[in-house]
């Protein structure tokens, strides 16, 4: 074999996938298509400005498997990440604005030792309180987390930020997703709040020097270990021979063999073009294909000549009725009436270097169907207003902006670009995600397309994946090691 794994793409699936298994001495390729790594979470360079490909917030940030992931080979200390502090919640015409800090000084100021005192009850309380919450959450994954708010609340602002949270979090609106998958994602934070609190910030956060710096750093990782990362090949097929994988093919018609495969290149272009329908059998092919994916994005970057924008992250959610603004966008694919609801950063306020000096970057996204038909002139012309809606006066010092459609991510190989991956709705989520084992011996599926069990948020979600499904290869190969064997059977219930 000329390698022990290759895999294919490098987004973060691919990555984490690539870094556990080279951390455990395997030899690895990794083959990506275009000429960067890290897929949908990455950064470029215009005009001296760092963009992102989109403002990206990373829920657990060094609280998560982002840090398990750089762990595998030992990049751990190489990717720093900033805690989001500033913030501004604008739902209708009233701004909630605060820091972090401020508020978590002004409660430990009021009430000396709070903090401290919560956060080693938290820690104490955290495992189990996860577990309750993982078995709480399995009852919910046949309600939807509209019918579960309902029970609680019929405040239509609340209802209007939850539906729009389930978007920006899931890729689908409230009413199609599972109140389990809520209450998973709402799990994992209980040890990052614990950690969090007694250094007084939350764990939601952005990786210093751009988000390209985590793939980059996985990627140096593996070949620090002696595998190898080939940028601008494609993977055109995956040989398959007697039910098992046998290598690639790339598209110059080299032949690379291996008898292990991870493919990030998503779990439906996997089974239907990397290896081809004939090889599954046709109920297998059938339930891939009727897998939904997750809404689309689109997102404006904005280089401003000062700095004008003084949040870390801004939400708004600028319509009275946006789960009204959502269904026509969602069922009728035209550019509904009214303001979208938006989520926006600026990468460069919370690391400087990311923009030339005195100038500022700044991330706005939104939830889109995609359609190519769709009048992105006029979407634009909304995002423009959105912003404008949320920091008056922000246009005025706009000197260029771009407007990437969903059309940009199609190049990252989905069959229609979603913004996350697979829709993370009724019959997708948790236990009823597809498994990253595939039906042909040595093939996996990693991304945020994958992975039984997985859950939470879309750039955590990838990474999980493919952590869990190169844990799952080392822990069942011949003449593992004891304590991956006793591991394995503690794990045996815990299907990937
Ligand atoms: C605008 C926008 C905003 C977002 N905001 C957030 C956010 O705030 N927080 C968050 O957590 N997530 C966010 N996400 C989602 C997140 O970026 C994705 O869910 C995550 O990066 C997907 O990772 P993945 O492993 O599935 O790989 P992908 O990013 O899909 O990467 C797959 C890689 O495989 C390569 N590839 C495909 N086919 C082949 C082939 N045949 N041969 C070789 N290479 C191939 C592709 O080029 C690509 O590099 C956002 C996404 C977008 C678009």
């Amino acid at each position: 074999m000329d390698f022990d794994a290759v895999v294919i793409g490098s987004g973060l699936g691919g990555c984490a996938a690539g870094a556990a298994m080279a951390g455990s001495g395997k030899k690895v390729l990794v083959l990506e298509k275009t000429d960067s790594v890290g897929g949908r979470c990455s950064t470029s360079e215009i005009n001296g400005f760092q963009m992102d490909t989109g403002s990206h917030v990373i829920w657990r940030s060094s609280y998560g498997p982002f840090r398990e992931a750089l762990k595998r080979v030992n990049k751990q200390n190489d990717v720093g990440f900033h805690q989001l502090q500033n913030m501004m919640f604008k739902v209708g015409e009233v701004p909630l604005k605060f820091n972090i800090r401020e508020v978590f000084d002004t409660m430990d100021k009021h009430i000396p030792g709070i903090l401290n005192m919560s956060s080693r009850m938290l820690k104490v309380t955290a495992p189990s309180m996860t577990r309750v919450m993982d078995r709480l959450a399995a009852h919910y994954d046949n309600v939807t987390i509209q019918e579960f708010l309902s029970r609680f609340t019929d405040n239509l602002p609340i209802h209007n930020m939850i539906d729009w949270v389930s978007f920006i979090l899931y890729g689908t609106p409230y009413g199609e997703t599972p109140a389990g998958e809520l209450i998973r994602t709402m799990s994992q934070a209980s040890e990052p709040m614990a950690e969090g609190l007694a250094d007084r910030e939350i764990f939601l956060g952005y990786v210093k020097g751009g988000l390209i710096q985590f793939p980059k750093a996985l990627c140096t990782g593996i070949e620090e270990h002696g595998g190898e990362v080939r940028t601008g090949v494609t993977v055109n097929n995956i040989i398959v021979k007697n039910g098992k994988v046998a290598g690639v093919q790339t598209n110059d018609g080299e032949i690379i063999k291996a008898d292990l495969i991870f493919s990030n290149a998503g779990i439906k272009e996997t089974v239907k073009y990397l290896v081809g329908e004939e090889h599954f059998d046709r109920e297998y092919a059938e339930k891939i294909r009727s897998l939904r994916p997750g809404c689309c994005g689109w997102c404006l970057r904005l280089a401003l000549d000062k700095p004008v924008f003084n949040y870390d992250m801004v939400m708004s959610v600028p319509e009275k009725d946006t789960q009204e603004y959502y269904k026509h966008m969602w069922t009728q694919h035209e550019v509904p009436d009214g303001l979208p609801a938006i989520m926006a950063t600026s990468p460069s306020r919370m690391d400087p270097s990311l923009a030339p000096e005195g100038k500022q970057s700044v991330i706005v996204i939104a939830p889109v169907t995609f359609d190519p038909r769709e009048n992105w002139s006029k979407w634009e012309q909304k995002a423009l207003d959105s912003i404008e809606y949320a920091v008056p006066g922000i246009k005025d010092h706009i000197m260029w902006h771009d407007f990437l459609t969903p059309g940009t991510y199609l190049v990252y190989g989905e069959d229609n670009a979603p913004a996350i991956g697979l829709a993370q709705c009724m019959g997708q989520a948790g236990a009823d995600r597809p498994s990253s084992i595939s039906p042909i011996k040595g093939l996996y599926y990693v991304g945020a397309e994958a992975g039984k069990n997985d859950s939470g948020v879309a750039t955590e979600i990838a990474t999980q994946s493919g952590l869990n499904a190169a844990d799952h290869v080392l822990r069942h190969e011949k003449g593992a090691p004891v304590s991956h064997r006793i591991r394995e059977r503690v794990l045996a219930s815990r299907s990937i």
